[in-house]
């Protein structure tokens, strides 16, 4: 299926294709911190000149555009190769603050946000709740007009380069589960707050775990009223399944046309079995660009990505590790080499993809708590049974 774009539509696409050729940052320098601040002015640079935040209100730095110019800007996007936000403020925090925040903490909170002045991470998972996050145990206790929040947080994802961490909190009474928790913002440079880089498969270490030891927070930063946090976490958790969803249709566009090229030049093309998984592939990706605009125009049109966000992320996340399988088969012996090897085929990356997505599985929901929305919240089928 192909859609077609009005001349508005095209005009906007020639306009932001000029000014992303005309001001794309180029080659990342090569140390952390470095590099950090060159992502950092490249997002300052889109937001001052209007082109960020493709779904966010105009007042606080976005666009608001509707959803054609939508899929437009995120395919010219990953074309562009530009960086990334980072952090995960963006995607997931942002979505709670606009629907649930005050005036002010938009204020606060938005703008900055958006132009990566301020870097944001997500600390909702802990060691005793993942799956079943209502469990978790970090306690904010009220004196006045602040909390004192002790616990711990694991697998933030970019936390170690964060400024501001958007996170879940028990402040009701132990074990009263989603009726006692409460959306705070803790700022990542407070007293009391340790962060530690976790390594991870791919000899990186894109999460950390996180120690918050009397931490003194602001009542003001919390989103939403006390202990009524859940409804706000469901926003974020839906954006966060729905994150980037075209984003990742339109890169995964360009990635597997060149898994198509590299199939080509390895002479993997001979082969029946690889060219039925190729068209696979090829179905998929397609598949993936008409769930995304399903997802984004469920978000316009209800204000909330809902439940079939699960099935998005359940079909990208199974979807990338199989074409990162399928990249390592077509390299034969060669997929053993890792990003540090010379020898390594394009420098690595289908090898580096291979290993990164083994957690596609787990992050943002695992593949069976997926599987669990999609069965009782779409299909409308018994919900799991509740142990004890
Ligand atoms: C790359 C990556 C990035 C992440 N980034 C962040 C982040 O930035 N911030 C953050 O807060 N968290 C983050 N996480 C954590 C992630 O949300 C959790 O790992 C995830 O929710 C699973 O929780 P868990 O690891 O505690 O596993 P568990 O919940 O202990 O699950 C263990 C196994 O049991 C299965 N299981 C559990 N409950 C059920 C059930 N009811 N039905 C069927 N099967 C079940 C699971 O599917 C899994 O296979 C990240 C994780 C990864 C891998």
């Amino acid at each position: 299926m192909e859609f077609t774009w009005s001349d508005d539509d095209e005009r906007f696409r020639v306009e932001l294709r000029a000014f992303l050729e005309s001001r794309a940052p180029g080659k990342p320098p090569k140390g952390a911190s470095e590099r950090l601040t060159w992502v950092k002015s490249w997002h300052a640079l889109l937001v001052d000149n209007a082109y960020a935040g493709p779904s966010w209100p105009v007042a606080y730095g976005g666009m608001d555009l509707p959803f054609s110019r939508q899929v437009v800007y995120q395919q010219e996007i990953a074309r562009a190769r530009v960086p990334a936000h980072p952090g995960t403020g963006v995607q997931i925090a942002a979505p709670a603050i606009i629907k649930y925040g005050t005036d002010e903490q938009r204020r606060r909170f938005l703008r900055p946000m958006l132009r990566a002045d301020v870097v944001w991470a997500q600390g909702f998972s802990e060691p005793e709740a993942g799956s079943d996050l209502p469990a978790l145990r970090t306690t904010a206790v009220r004196d006045g007009d602040r909390y004192i929040v002790s616990g711990q947080k694991v697998w933030s994802s970019s936390a170690d380069i964060a400024d501001m961490l958007f996170t879940l909190v028990r402040t009701g009474p132990a074990g009263s589960r989603q009726a006692g928790i409460s959306y705070l913002m803790i700022d990542l440079r407070s007293a009391g707050v340790t962060v530690r880089p976790l390594r991870d498969l791919t000899g990186g270490s894109g999460f950390t775990e996180i120690f918050l030891d009397q931490v003194v927070v602001p009542v003001d930063n919390r989103i939403g009223g006390e202990n009524e946090g859940w409804t706000v976490t469901r926003t974020s958790l839906g954006h966060e399944r729905a994150a980037g969803a075209l984003n990742q249709a339109a890169m995964y566009r360009r990635v597997v046309t060149e898994l198509q090229a590299l199939a080509t030049l390895r002479g993997a093309t001979g082969d029946a079995l690889t060219r039925q998984r190729l068209a696979r592939i090829e179905c998929a990706v397609r598949i993936m660009t008409l769930n995304a605009m399903r997802t984004v125009s469920d978000i316009i049109r209800l204000g909330e990505p809902g439940p079939a966000s699960s099935v998005s992320r359940l079909f990208n996340s199974t979807f990338e590790q199989e074409l990162h399988e399928l990249a390592v088969d077509i390299l034969g012996m060669s997929g053993v080499l890792g990003r540090s090897d010379p020898d390594a085929v394009e420098h690595g990356r289908w090898t580096w993809g291979f290993l990164r997505t083994r957690a596609s599985t787990i992050g943002a929901g695992t593949a069976e708590i997926q599987r669990n929305t999609i069965a009782e919240r779409l299909l409308g089928l018994p919900a799991e049974p509740v142990a004890g």
